[in-house]
């Protein structure tokens, strides 16, 4: 579904991404972890253009996301992103957060849009929530609403840039399960994190980022259980 082949970016003089190749299938769960600083943000980021690289393709459905002739918005539309800090309109109520987008970019008539958001905050487990005022919800609330906004844009992929890190820990297993749920429901999904039991038991692949390369991927039980690199070790070793 996703495809990047020799993705470079750097800001300024610092190179942060080094040649990334990488593929996602669709259907696939994939977790990318390592240090702050790796460079995991930003190769998320590079899949939906939030940043443009500096070299190196990314394919999304076949199409190359960086040819002239490519709709990025129309694109963009197909990829949904989840964030630590939420972004959601804090001057619009839960529902209106989740209808925006569709009903804004001509996907959805409001009536549709209004089903269709109700469905996904029930599965978030907020049904009762779509007339609530969005700034006075808990982190996890506000997460699970960003959840559920960014699938009432009916994506291909969702992307999640560590998204319980804002979250006090109490709160972060209502997040979680939320996204396991959506992960065994089959969405495609890469998700940059430093849950390591999210890793380890929802995802099929798990890519440990080192200095903006690609230092180790593989299956969880290989990488949790017998990586190949000293410095996959040493980063897993400061989670246990
Ligand atoms: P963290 O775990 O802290 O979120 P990360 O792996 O997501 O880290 P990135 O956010 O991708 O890392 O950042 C990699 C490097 O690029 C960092 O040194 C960061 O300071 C730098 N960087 C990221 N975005 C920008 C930017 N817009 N301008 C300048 N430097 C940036
Ligand atoms: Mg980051």
């Amino acid at each position: 579904l996703i495809s990047v082949q020799g993705l470079r970016k750097s800001f300024g003089s610092h190179e942060v991404l080094k040649g990334i190749d990488l593929d996602v299938a669709p259907g696939e769960v994939l977790t990318i972890i390592g240090a702050s600083g790796s460079g995991k943000s930003t190769l998320l980021r590079c899949l939906n253009l939030l940043e443009t690289p500096d070299a190196g393709h990314v394919w999304f459905g076949g199409q190359d996301l960086m040819a002239p002739e490519t709709n990025v918005n129309a694109l963009r539309a197909d990829i949904g992103m989840v964030f630590q800090g939420f972004n959601l309109f804090n001057n619009l109520d839960v529902l209106d957060n989740c209808t925006l987008a569709p009903v804004t970019l001509g996907k959805l008539k409001k009536e549709e849009a209004e089903r269709v958001a109700l469905d996904h905050l029930a599965s978030v487990g907020l049904a009762d929530f779509a007339h609530a005022d969005s700034k006075r919800l808990s982190g996890g609330q506000k997460q699970r609403v960003a959840i559920a906004r960014a699938l009432c844009m009916n994506p291909q992929i969702m992307l999640f840039d560590e998204p319980t890190s804002a979250l006090d820990p109490e709160i972060v297993g209502e997040v979680l399960e939320v996204m396991r749920k959506l992960a065994e429901g089959g969405m495609t999904m890469v998700v940059v994190t430093h849950e390591m039991a999210f890793a380890k038991n929802v995802s099929d692949r798990v890519v440990f980022m080192d200095q903006g390369v690609i230092a180790e991927q593989g299956a969880p039980e290989k990488i949790f259980g017998d990586p190949e690199q000293p410095r996959t070790r040493e980063f897993l070793a400061r989670y246990l």
